[in-house]
């Protein structure tokens, strides 16, 4: 049976998906993002093998604390679609357990697997880094062509999504671009039950340094927290007011 490369496990997580969580961050991520917190996750090499079942099995030593919280498992990285084959084998497992899990992912990893993940999936917590494509390459290294395709499929998706956005001062601080990351997401406004503007820190610095890497944004201030707040809120009202409405159109 296929294995996968596990970064780091953390219990009792409150914050990636409802309740009490297990975190599980997978190795690997396709994006370079300058502001990228864990670094020492992005190379697929590394990190401990695990299988499916073992994933399991540990995910199992905490379930008291799932079930009397509606917590669960979450998926994290690095970026845990860059392993498909791995992922969507334990959540099938994870599923016939009756564990609820969530997923945390920019969107981008193997697309085949994509539509059978997403079945699994209860919660999926979708962290969005730009929406202009050349700013996107900017930000992350990667080329967007056309619109994400993780974020089509959410179209069909019947659980709920959380959306994270780290705002960063000169990138994405300002209303042209909350109006745009609005529009990306407006058709998905029915299932997005709960939405977070992270302000940009510097917390990950000395992982840079310790791993020997250039800090991309050495020279960007960390964001206003109450500005970060106020967009947050900005957007969760015009959201709010789309749930309302019937009738959703997808923005092309
Ligand atoms: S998607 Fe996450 S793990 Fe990957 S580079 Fe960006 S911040 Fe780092």
């Amino acid at each position: 049976m296929m294995k996968g490369r596990v970064h780091s496990i953390e219990t009792m997580g409150l914050l990636d998906g409802p309740g009490i969580r297990t975190i599980f961050f997978l190795q690997g991520c396709p994006l370079r993002c300058s502001y990228c917190h864990n670094p020492d996750t992005q190379q697929l090499a590394g990190g401990t093998e695990m299988m499916p079942s073992e994933v399991v099995q540990t995910a199992k030593r905490y379930l008291p604390y799932y079930r009397r919280s509606g917590g669960g498992i979450t998926f994290s990285g690095g970026e845990p679609l860059l392993q498909g084959a791995f992922l969507l084998e334990t959540l099938k497992l994870l599923k016939a357990e009756g564990i609820h899990t969530a997923l945390d992912t920019s969107g981008f990893g193997h697309e085949m697997f994509f539509d059978e993940i997403l079945e699994l999936v209860d919660v999926v917590i979708l962290d969005i880094k730009h929406f202009d494509r050349d700013e996107h390459r900017k930000l992350t290294g990667v080329k967007m062509k056309g619109r994400n395709p993780f974020l089509s499929r959410l179209a069909a998706y019947d659980g709920k999504i959380w959306i994270r956005h780290v705002m960063v001062p000169g990138l994405t601080d300002s209303k042209r671009s909350m109006d745009h990351l609005y529009q990306s997401i407006q058709f998905l406004a029915k299932k997005i039950e709960k939405i977070e503007i992270l302000p940009y820190h510097k917390m990950g610095v000395e992982k840079y340094e310790a791993l020997q890497m250039a800090y991309p944004l050495e020279n960007v201030a960390e964001m206003d927290h109450e500005q970060a707040y106020v967009y947050q809120e900005m957007l969760r009202e015009k959201l709010i007011r789309d749930q309302r409405r019937k009738v959703l159109t997808p923005a092309v």
